[in-house]
């Protein structure tokens, strides 16, 4: 079976947590492709020679889920032999047999358009900005919550305002809006929608 869950969403959307739901829910592969652009700006050096010879070792990194590590995700993002160059490698994770869901900010309008699911997850720059700075220890975060909150705002800036493939919900996705939902009930609202779709039946 070939069955695609694209998942798109800005920073600190719940987009992760729902995805891998869904893949340990239903058997799917799940790819966090914020993973690779975050590896290619922390290899440094040309990113386009970086994001071509990207390979395991470089995606086993430790210190790829910082915030510095985000922000020099999203500026080699824009560049778009960047993401060409990553392109294959994302579009044969999406369409391998079995099942997969990948989530990131470009799945639904331009890796994989005929997902047989498009999410669409987003919430308040406030309420993604809090759950960042509790997860990194609240008052004991390395950086306040008003600076988290630019970072989260610069980052969607760019990530939204970038000519290539920029963040925006693809026109027949699905948007699950978090501001307002514990992550418990967005993880069921996704599992369901996934479920219908399933049951209509997936491509091959
Ligand atoms: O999802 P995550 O926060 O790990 O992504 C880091 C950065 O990588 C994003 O801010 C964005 O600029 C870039 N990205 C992208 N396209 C994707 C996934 C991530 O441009 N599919």
């Amino acid at each position: 079976m070939i069955f695609t869950v694209a998942i798109d969403g800005p920073a600190a959307s719940g987009k992760g947590t729902i995805g891998r739901a869904i893949a340990e829910r239903f058997g799917f592969s799940h790819l966090d492709t914020g993973l690779l652009y975050r590896a290619v700006g922390a290899k440094g050096g040309d990113p386009v020679d970086a994001a071509r010879g990207l390979g395991a070792a470089d995606l086993a990194r430790e210190d790829l889920r910082t915030a510095e590590a985000g922000q020099a995700a999203s500026r080699v993002a824009v560049i778009p032999e960047v993401r060409a160059a990553l392109f294959d490698f994302q579009r044969r994770r999406a369409r391998a047999v079995g099942g997969a869901v990948l989530d990131g900010r470009d799945i639904g309008t331009v890796i994989c358009p005929e997902a047989e699911v498009k999410l669409f997850v987003t919430a308040s720059p406030e309420v993604r900005a809090r759950r960042r700075w509790l997860e990194l220890g609240g008052e004991a975060a390395p950086l306040s919550y008003d600076a988290m909150l630019a970072e989260v705002r610069d980052r969607d800036a760019r990530d939204m305002g970038r000519a290539d493939a920029p963040l925006k919900p693809a026109e027949d996705a699905i948007t699950l809006d978090t501001s307002e939902m514990d992550i418990d009930s967005a993880v069921a609202r996704a599992i369901s929608i996934v479920e219908v779709a399933l049951a209509k039946g997936g491509a091959g």
